[in-house]
This record gives C-alpha cells, sequence and structure tokens, in this order.
C-alpha cells in the first residue's frame, strides 16, 4: 500500500474483532502474524465478491483462501490455516460484510411446508470460543499418538479425492456385472489407502516409552501392523474432533405443524451473498 495515498483513510477499517479458536497453536510459522486475539475481520471489498463467484475458483478453495487473507490481514497465508480455524473466520467475514443476521430456508421434514428462519451469527462465533481440540490419543497405556488438525489446503484435497471416489463407487451401478466387482474392489482400496493418508498427515508423532516418533515410514509401518482396535480407536478419535468441531445445529420448529428439527447452517455460495 502506498503510504502517500490522500485516499488512504478513506479505506475499509476493521469491522470486528475476533478471537481465533486455535489460540493461535498448530500455526506453522509466518502464516499468522500477531497475535490470536482480537484479530481484526474487515468487510469484502468488490474484488473479493468477483473472486468469490468464479465456480472454479471456489472448487479448489482458492477463493475462500483469497477472500480469507483480504479480510483477515494477519493471515498472510490461508491454506495452511488449520481447520478448526475456518468457520469461525468465514462466519466472521459474513458478519463484516452483511451484518449478524442470516436467513434460511428449511423444508418441514413432516408436512413439506417451507420455513424461513433467521439465524445470529454472532453465537455460533461464540460457540467455536469454548471448544478444544484433543490433540493426543492414548493406546494401552503406553503409546501416545500426537494428532493435528488438517491445514485448509489439507482438508480440501482430502474431500475432493473423498467426493472422486464416492463418485465412482455411485457410478459402478452402470456396469456389466463381470466387471463390477472388480471396480468396486479397487475403489474400496483406494478408499482405505486415502484414509491411511489422513491419518499421516494428521499424526505429528507417536511417543514410545524410550523413543519419539516423527518419521512418516516408520508411522506408516505402524499403522499397516497394528491391531484393527487401535487403527479404529485413532480413527475415532479423528471423528470425534471432526464432530466436536462441525458447524453447530440450530433448533428450529415449523409454524405450520410445530415439527421440530435440528439444522446445521452451512455456509456456501448460495447463501454466503444473500
Ligand atoms: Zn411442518
Amino acid at each position: 500500500m502506498n503510504q502517500n495515498n490522500p485516499l488512504m483513510k478513506f479505506f475499509r477499517q476493521p469491522k470486528i474483532y475476533i478471537n481465533l479458536p486455535s489460540r493461535g497453536l498448530y500455526y506453522e510459522q509466518g502464516v499468522l502474524s500477531g497475535n490470536y486475539e482480537q484479530v481484526p475481520i474487515f468487510a469484502m471489498t468488490g474484488m473479493d465478491e468477483i473472486i468469490s463467484k468464479t465456480p472454479d475458483a471456489l472448487f479448489s478453495g482458492e477463493a475462500t483462501a483469497r477472500i480469507i487473507e483480504s479480510c483477515c490481514p494477519v493471515i498472510k497465508n490461508a491454506k495452511l490455516v488449520p481447520s478448526i480455524d475456518l468457520d469461525t473466520l468465514m462466519v466472521s467475514i459474513r458478519i463484516a460484510t452483511f451484518g449478524n443476521k442470516m436467513n434460511f430456508t428449511q423444508t418441514c421434514k413432516n408436512c413439506g411446508t417451507e420455513n424461513d428462519y433467521e439465524s445470529d451469527l454472532g453465537s455460533i462465533i461464540d460457540h467455536f470460543q469454548n471448544l478444544k481440540y484433543v490433540n493426543s490419543i492414548s493406546i494401552n497405556d503406553t503409546l501416545t499418538v500426537k494428532i493435528r488438525p488438517l491445514q485448509y489446503e489439507e482438508m480440501n484435497h482430502f474431500s475432493i479425492e473423498n467426493f472422486k471416489l464416492q463418485r465412482m463407487l455411485y457410478q459402478t451401478t452402470e456396469l456389466a456385472d463381470t466387471e463390477k466387482q472388480k471396480v468396486i474392489d479397487k475403489i474400496y482400496q483406494d478408499l482405505s489407502d486415502l484414509q491411511l493418508q489422513l491419518f499421516l498427515t494428521s499424526i505429528e508423532s507417536i511417543q514410545t516409552p524410550d523413543a519419539q516418533v516423527t518419521q512418516k515410514e516408520f508411522i506408516e509401518e505402524y499403522l499397516r501392523n497394528c491391531e484393527r482396535e487401535i487403527y479404529n480407536q485413532i480413527k475415532n478419535k479423528l471423528e470425534e474432533n471432526k464432530e466436536i468441531w462441525s458447524m453447530p445445529k440450530q433448533h428450529v420448529k415449523c409454524a405450520s405443524c410445530g415439527t421440530e428439527d435440528h439444522i446445521q447452517i452451512v455456509l456456501d455460495q448460495s447463501n454466503f451473498f444473500a
């Protein structure tokens, strides 16, 4: 930015300040500049809005990353932001740009009425402030597996790969029976490999009574040679964290028949600008 620009004092100013739920942990050197508390959030610019409406950019997470860097300048590389801070960042950018209220529509599962509801996004920010990421798993009181949240880019990679495989699985219904089983077996093999890669990315180290193991090749050999019960223990803990850190559910009641429901608000391209 040119410090001599007389227009500078008319530039956008921070709209709100937030604390990052990660408390600044899990950030690599240089990704977060400054403190995790009282992080200034700016409203989106017109440029941000154009970028975010490019469908391809959205799929790869490119647009989201650029918007985070634009509206939260202390984040220098949004692709490396720990996933547990992402919803808070996106919700706070939505608040800074359009205010606290968000409207959404939900069809009643009982009577089919389309209900309009309103959500206070501020409560979502509060919700994430009090969560804790469980970063260690104790295995039979002998091993300690240290885990970390995925970075934004990693999270995108795994969800895109998973999506592709699930879609392939769905498409096998069109195959001839002779071929079908072979293709399905291969897809399941790829899904289990993908899960192993997800574990390896999430595991930082394994502490034994005598050593701390950080080498990915050793950890991979361990995962391939441990009992299924241990494998599932790691899997469950990773899924538990994912569940804890998902967007909070909102309680709603149908205006027509009174049926109660819980729905999860998802911020995506279709409602972010509404
Ligand atoms: Zn109803």
